[in-house]
């Protein structure tokens, strides 16, 4: 990595067996800038050819080097490639910020959270043990923890670098082979992390990467009856798709869907520890967020002061070109801008409690978002249901705790959910009611938390990621039973 250029590499090829190359049919799809528009470069259209490619060296690694690799030497690698990442955090964020639109500082964290997810895993991946089980006379059962071999990872645009960290980092600890297909909104980073894998001596096959469309190269990658595992983040409509394809091959899938995640606020919480979180956790990355925190709901002795406060939080947020390093840069896209001033049209009968301003010089090509903020939003009210993926909260108020679980569990969706609450009873009661993959107790934990376990449940998907319980997902279990009389 010698050069100070934000693009070191040529962003235009696939890497496929530890070699760089175009896409076999030479297309090519234009990267976009979120601040401008602007086109930052072209990125290889991969299909099903070099899906095919790259599904054949991962085996072939498999069979290989990576395969006969001991799991210290495995999380050596890994733990290498942490540190090279942590050496490269600013080069990192400077790929995000142009590529996905993230302000500075949100970019940084990410690439900090890429490198401790190596170091995590890497730290890890000799010490997933089995068990040995008590059994008749006569003989000895035990278990091993194997890889599935070659494994696929299908990211979205929101946070490429903490879901490969959290995907590929734990398949790889665990020995698989991954074919990773990034987002074709934004790939950067991902193709860094490839090349950053390599310089740390990754052998070839172990990670693969095609770019290219959703349509191709991942529905080639999603039905490919040569891959084991597939590890799908995104929304729900393609979730079903690929779990679809996965089934026709009898393979497993983890889905990471997105969600609609209440913070519930009881009246005697400390709305001071509170605020910044509850409206941090919404805007946080613009909204495009799985876990972001959308729905605040409020007990109403405090509702109106609650309102008051978020309000004037919003009125402080500033959105503008990503580089700038504001509270809020723009959307992913033009389209994503389009879906959520959609949502906006549908809360016009609702009251705007607060909004946040665009910067007078925010190109007019860039996809900005005013945060927004609505008010006393009936929960099955269409802003209080979907996931918007963009900057907008809504604000529901409750009077007994009976009530505020029927909210917060009243949604397709099932990610993060938090409660602020002095009552300690109440904190544990509700924990267990709530429906949710991770419920947090006077904190909020929207993205970060490489150690603890993360997933949903109902349309939020299932299987879990992060933590040590990923190397479980990432694995399967053989019995072993020996007679000896
Ligand atoms: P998407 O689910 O279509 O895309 C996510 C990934 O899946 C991308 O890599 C894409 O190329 C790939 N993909 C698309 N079609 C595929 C197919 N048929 N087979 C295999 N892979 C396929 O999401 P999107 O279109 O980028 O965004 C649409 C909405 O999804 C957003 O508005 C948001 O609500 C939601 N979303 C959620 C998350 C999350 O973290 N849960 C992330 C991104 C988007």
């Amino acid at each position: 990595m010698a050069d100070t250029s934000p693009l070191w590499f040529d962003p235009s090829l696939c890497f496929i067996g530890g070699t760089w190359r175009p896409a076999q049919s030479g297309a090519t799809l234009p990267l976009l800038n979120p601040s401008d528009g602007n086109e930052i470069c072209r990125i290889a259209r991969g299909g099903a050819d070099d899906v095919e490619a790259a599904v054949t060296a991962a085996q072939a690694a498999q069979d290989g080097d990576w395969g006969q690799m001991s799991a210290t030497e495995r999380g050596r690698l890994l733990t290498r490639l942490g540190q090279l990442i942590a050496d490269n955090v600013e080069k990192l964020a400077a790929l995000e910020v142009m590529d996905v639109g993230k302000p500075l500082s949100q970019a940084r964290a990410d690439a900090v959270a890429l490198a401790r997810y190596c170091e995590f895993y890497g730290g890890a991946a000799d010490k997933v043990m089995g068990e040995s089980i008590p059994y008749m006379n006569g003989y000895t059962v035990f278990t091993l923890r194997e890889p599935f071999g070659v494994t696929g990872h299908i990211v979205p645009w929101n946070y490429p670098m903490q879901i490969i960290g959290r995907s590929v980092g734990a398949a790889l600890a665990m020995g698989n082979s991954c074919v990773l297909k990034p987002a074709e909104e934004a790939c950067l980073t991902a193709l860094a992390f490839a090349h950053l894998a390599a310089e740390a001596g990754l052998p070839a096959g172990a990670l693969n990467l095609v770019p290219g469309l959703g349509a191709e190269a991942g529905a080639a990658l999603a039905g490919h009856g040569g891959v084991q595992h597939i590890s799908f983040t995104g929304s729900v409509a393609t979730g079903a798709l690929v779990q679809a394809a996965a089934a026709k091959n009898v393979v497993p899938v983890t889905l990471e869907l997105g969600g609609k995640s209440p913070q519930i606020v009881f009246a005697d919480a400390d709305l001071d520890a509170a605020l910044p979180f509850l409206v941090n956790a919404g805007i946080q990355n613009g909204g495009q967020t799985c876990s972001a925190a959308s729905r605040i709901l409020v007990q109403r002795p405090v509702y109106e002061e609650v309102k008051a406060r978020m309000s004037a939080a919003y009125a402080e947020l500033t959105v503008g070109p990503a580089a700038e390093d504001l509270r809020l840069g723009p959307l992913i896209s033009a389209r994503q801008k389009e879906i959520v001033e959609a949502f906006l049209a549908q809360g016009a009968d609702l009251e705007i409690a607060g909004q946040g301003q665009i910067v007078p010089h925010a190109p007019a090509t860039g996809a900005y978002v005013r945060p927004t903020l609505f008010a006393d939003v009936p929960p099955d009210h269409p802003l209080a249901q979907q996931e918007i993926f963009g900057p907008v909260q809504v604000l529901i108020p409750f009077d007994s705790e009976d009530e505020a679980v029927r909210i917060a569990n009243g949604t397709a969706y099932g990610l993060v959910a938090a409660l602020w609450t002095r009552d300690g009873a109440r904190q544990l009661r509700l924990a267990k009611r709530l429906k949710a993959g991770q419920v947090f107790l006077n904190t909020y934990g929207a993205g970060g938390g490489v150690e603890l376990p993360f997933g949903g449940v109902g349309k939020s998907g299932h299987g879990r990621e992060k933590g040590f319980e990923a190397l479980y997902g990432f694995s399967q279990l053989k019995t072993v039973a020996a007679h000896h009389g």
